[in-house]
């Protein structure tokens, strides 16, 4: 057994997030587990970039209110205890509503060996336009 203490929080880089997001290493799996899974915190308005997951990504809202768009999809609201499963290589993004905070378990797996990378490819950042065609 180990007992992994809490690690330091971490700013979400400005290249792959607009406005104040923060995440903590929750797990980072020992081969041969290739798991990882983050919390990460997002403030109003604050949301990812484009971006798709080699090996696809669930995320579970925590806590607040949050969005997430599929590339060509209507953008949703996500609440606490909704779980979102984005399949590999499919555009999304995901964030907090605009006047909510937002925290989400993210779940995905490293590469396998042998597979071609990147983990994760991020794309533009979402505009303000995209961010406020959310629906209602
Ligand atoms: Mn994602």
């Amino acid at each position: 057994m180990q007992i992994i203490p809490k690690t330091p929080t971490t700013k979400g880089p400005t290249d792959m997030f607009t406005g104040d997001v923060h995440f903590d290493v929750i797990a980072a799996g020992v081969a041969p587990s290739r798991l990882r899974v983050n919390i990460v915190r997002f403030a109003p308005g604050a949301r990812t970039a484009w971006h798709r997951h080699a090996n696809g990504q669930t995320l579970h809202v925590t806590d607040g209110r949050g969005l997430v768009q599929s590339r060509g999809g209507e953008v949703v609201q996500m609440r606490p205890g909704d779980t979102v499963y984005t399949p590999p290589g499919e555009w999304h993004w995901h964030g907090a509503a605009p006047e909510h905070f937002m925290a989400h378990l993210a779940m995905w797996e490293s590469l396998a060996e042998g597979q071609e990378g990147p983990e994760t490819e991020w794309g533009k950042h979402v505009t303000d336009d995209e961010y406020r065609t959310r629906q209602p």
